[in-house]
C-alpha cells in the first residue's frame, strides 16, 4: 500500500481563486447582458502585451535554436552567466548593493521558489508569516508538515501569524518571541502597502539578533515610485547574513505567461545543522536547483536579458506607469464612492475596508451583482483580511476608469 502525504488533506479546500471563479460563472450563467458588461480586477496577471524589445530578442532567439551552429540543448541549471550578470548588475550593483553574479539563481518562477526554499530548510522552524498575505508563504508550509491544523477562520497551528492592520501601515512589527522564518513580501500583495527603510532595518536587526532568515519576495519591486523605499532587502546593512530575495519577471516585464525569475541566495547566509554548527545555505540550494531542476529554457532567458537593454528598460517603465496610472484611478474612484482606500502608491494593489458591516465575501457578491465587477475578498488571503477587499489595477485604462465609475455609483 502507498501513503499519501497526509499534509495535503490539511489545507482548506476552498482555495481563494477557484471559489472566485465559481461565483463569477454562477453569476454569468445566469445573466448573459452582466456577463458581458464584466471587468475582471480579481486575480494579479498583467493585461499587456510583452514589452517589444522581449518579443524581439525572442523571435531572435527561436531563430538561433533553428540552426544547428547556434541551436542550445541543456543550459547551466542555474542560469546563463550572461543573465546572471545582467541581473546581479542592473537590479543590485548598480544600486550599490553587493551581490556576485553566483548569487543569482534564475528559475521559472517566484511561486515555485518560495516553495522549493523549504526543501534547504530544516523542518523544526519556527515560521513567521503576515496576515493578510499571498496565501503561497501559508499552503507550502502547511504541504510540508510545518503546520497544525487550520481553526475555523483558516489559521493554522503552530504558524506565527504576523498581524498587518492599518495600525502599522500593513507592515508588521517583529514579534516579541522567537522565531526562526520569516516571510516578508514588500511591496505587499495583497494590501498594496511597501515597508520603508525604518521597517526592514527592524526586521535585519531581529532577524540577525535571533539568528533567523528572511524570505524576502520583491515581486513587486519595480512598483515603487516613493524613493525614500527600497527595492532590496539587500540595502539594509546586515541582510547579506540573513536574508533570501525573491524576484521576478511577471509583474515588471509581464512575463506571468512567459515564466522567468530569481532567487538571490548570499554566500554569508549561514543556518544551524542539527549539532549546532553554522554552515552556508549557498550550495544547497545550488545543489537543491542542479538535482531537481533542468534551467529556464535559452528563449526566455534572452527575453529576460532583453529587460535590461536601455530599450527593455524604458519599455517595463511605461508598462509600469500604465498600471500605476490606473492604481490612481481606482484609488480616487473608490474614495470617492466614500470607502477607506490603502496601498495602490508603490504597488499595482488597492485595499480596500468594506463598509461598516459587510464583510469581505459579502462586498464581493454585491460588486459582482450591482457593479458587474470582480474583486478579491481580503479574508481569501488571511483572516486578518477580513472587513477588505483587493482590486488589482492590471487592466486597460478604460476599464479602470469604468470601474472607478461604477464603485461611485453603488448603494451599499
Ligand atoms: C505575482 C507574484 C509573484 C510572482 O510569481 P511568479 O511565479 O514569478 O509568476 C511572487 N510573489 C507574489 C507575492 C506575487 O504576487
Amino acid at each position: 500500500m502507498a501513503y499519501l502525504n497526509d499534509n495535503y488533506l490539511k489545507l482548506k479546500a476552498g482555495y481563494l481563486f477557484p471559489e472566485i471563479g465559481r461565483r463569477v460563472k454562477a453569476f454569468c450563467d445566469g445573466n448573459a447582458e452582466a456577463a458581458q458588461r464584466l471587468i475582471r480586477c480579481g486575480i494579479g496577471d498583467v493585461t499587456e502585451p510583452l514589452p517589444p524589445a522581449v518579443v524581439a530578442a525572442l523571435h531572435k532567439a527561436v531563430d538561433e535554436m533553428a540552426a544547428r551552429e547556434t541551436f542550445r540543448g541543456y543550459g547551466p541549471e542555474q542560469g546563463y552567466d550572461w543573465l546572471r550578470a545582467a541581473i546581479a548588475q542592473h537590479d543590485f550593483r548598480a544600486r550599490g548593493i553587493d551581490i556576485a553574479d553566483d548569487e543569482i539563481f534564475v528559475s521559472d518562477g517566484s511561486k515555485c521558489d518560495c516553495g522549493s526554499i523549504l526543501d534547504v530548510l530544516g523542518a523544526k522552524n519556527k515560521i513567521a508569516i503576515s496576515d493578510p498575505v499571498y496565501p503561497v508563504y501559508v499552503d507550502t508550509n502547511v504541504m510540508a508538515g510545518h503546520t497544525g491544523e487550520a481553526n475555523e477562520v483558516g489559521a493554522y497551528g503552530k504558524i506565527v501569524y504576523l498581524p498587518c492592520r492599518p495600525s502599522n501601515g500593513f507592515i508588521p512589527e517583529p514579534p516579541k518571541k522567537h522565531v526562526d522564518v520569516i516571510y516578508l513580501c514588500s511591496p505587499n500583495n495583497p494590501t498594496g502597502a511597501a515597508a520603508t527603510r525604518a521597517q526592514l532595518e527592524a526586521w535585519v536587526k531581529f532577524a540577525l539578533a535571533n539568528k533567523s532568515i528572511i524570505l524576502f519576495d520583491a515581486a513587486y519591486e519595480a512598483y515603487i515610485k516613493d524613493p525614500a523605499i527600497p527595492h532590496s532587502i539587500y540595502e539594509i546593512p546586515g541582510a547579506r547574513e540573513c536574508a533570501i530575495e525573491f524576484r521576478s519577471f511577471s509583474k515588471n516585464g509581464g512575463f506571468t505567461g512567459v515564466r522567468c525569475a530569481l532567487t538571490v541566495v548570499p554566500k554569508s547566509l549561514l543556518a544551524q545543522t542539527k549539532s549546532g554548527e553554522f554552515k552556508p545555505l549557498h550550495p544547497l540550494w545550488a545543489r537543491r536547483m542542479t538535482t531537481k531542476f533542468n534551467g529556464v529554457s535559452y528563449i526566455v532567458q534572452r527575453a529576460a536579458e532583453a529587460l535590461y537593454s536601455p530599450e527593455g528598460k524604458a519599455q517595463v517603465a511605461a508598462l509600469i506607469a500604465h498600471y500605476m496610472g490606473n492604481a490612481a484611478v481606482l484609488r480616487a474612484g473608490a474614495r470617492k464612492a466614500g470607502l477607506k482606500v490603502f496601498g495602490g502608491e508603490n504597488a499595482p494593489y488597492i485595499w480596500v475596508r468594506t463598509p461598516k458591516g459587510v464583510t469581505s465575501w459579502q462586498a464581493f457578491d454585491k460588486i459582482l451583482h450591482a457593479a458587474n465587477v470582480v474583486i478579491t475578498p481580503g479574508s481569501g488571503f488571511g483572516s486578518k483580511g477580513e472587513g477588505f477587499f483587493r482590486i488589482s489595477a492590471f487592466n486597460s485604462r478604460a476599464n479602470a476608469e469604468e470601474v472607478a465609475r461604477r464603485l461611485q455609483e453603488l448603494k451599499w
